[in-house]
């Protein structure tokens, strides 16, 4: 799977004295963020319902004083008030809210093979989760008068796309939680954003792509191969860091006046047809 996180020291931290939650923090984006947070000095709670997962990744970043692991739900209330309501007693206050878990959900793309419960749980999780965890960050960020809010959304949520409906659809819900959050909560000194990726081989990708228990190594170069031949942009292969770092700067103060943006993070995909781009291109070659 996709791990190739920030290895290199950086020369500045971008973070420094900030405090961060990150949900779904224990696997794939969430875990290589939290890595790349801690290295640019930020506190960070990881929260997630992989236990042993987090814990282990949090011991294996550093000390109680700079990284905790809580369980989390989120698409329960109380645990997402209790990882709020932890950062501050802990760290003392809440700058960065990283709502970040997901789930695939169900793969068949054809709507009446879709399953309705299969449909409400990754509404559950990917929507209304994100939900508690921007309205629970907000009631510490307001009486602050800032704070930041990022979701991660997807890029199959910037074009059409033949992928699950209630994927694809809860996705689209979060650019929409984006902007109207942004809208409201911009008196308050409070930016909201989403970065949305095109496919990386994380276990969200290797259960999707029905390899969640094949030899991780054999799955990671099986996406990659596949996304690689639909991608845009070739001669690159979109890894976790490259989220992590999208995320650490918008979570930064360099984009201290950027709000409501979905930073889609997708070699150009969405931009072009990759159908059409393809069948020109081998006009010319
Ligand atoms: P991942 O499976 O490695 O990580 C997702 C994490 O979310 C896991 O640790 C999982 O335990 C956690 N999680 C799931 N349900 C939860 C719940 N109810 N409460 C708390 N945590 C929960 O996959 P990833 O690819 O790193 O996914 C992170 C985000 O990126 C997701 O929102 C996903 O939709 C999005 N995304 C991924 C891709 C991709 O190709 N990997 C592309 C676009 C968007």
């Amino acid at each position: 799977m996709s791990n190739g996180c920030c290895s290199q020291e950086p020369t500045s931290k971008r973070l420094e004295g900030k405090v961060a939650v990150i949900t779904g923090g224990a696997s794939g984006i969430g875990a290589c963020t939290a890595k790349l947070f801690v290295k640019h000095g930020a506190k960070v709670v990881i929260a997630d319902v992989q236990d042993d997962l987090g814990l282990s990744l949090s011991r294996e970043i550093g000390s109680e004083d700079v990284i905790t692991y809580v369980h989390c739900d989120v698409s329960s209330d109380s645990d997402v008030k209790n990882i709020v309501d932890t950062a501050v007693s802990k760290y003392g206050k809440l700058d960065i809210m990283f709502s970040n878990a997901g789930v695939s959900g169900g793969l068949d793309p054809r709507i009446i093979a879709t399953d309705n419960e299969d449909f409400k749980k990754v509404f559950e999780i990917n929507v209304f989760g994100g939900f508690l965890a921007a309205k629970h960050a907000a009631s510490v960020m307001i009486p602050e008068k800032k704070g930041c809010i990022l979701f991660t959304s997807s890029n199959s949520a910037a074009i059409a796309f033949p992928g699950p409906h209630a994927y694809v659809v809860s996705k689209h819900a979060l650019n929409g939680l984006t902007k109207n959050l942004s809208a409201e909560l911009g008196q308050h000194g409070i930016r909201v954003n989403c970065v949305s990726p095109f496919g990386i081989a994380t276990p969200l990708m290797a259960t999707a792509f029905g390899m969640k228990d094949a030899d991780p190594e054999l799955a990671k170069k099986t996406i990659e191969g596949l996304l690689g031949t639909a991608a845009n942009l070739k001669e690159a292969t979109l890894g976790t860091e490259d989220i992590a770092m999208a995320a650490l700067y918008l979570a930064s103060d360099e984009a201290k006046y950027v709000s409501g943006l979905n930073l889609v993070v997708d070699g150009g995909y969405s931009v072009t047809n990759p159908t059409i781009s393809g069948a020109i291109q081998s006009l010319f070659a």
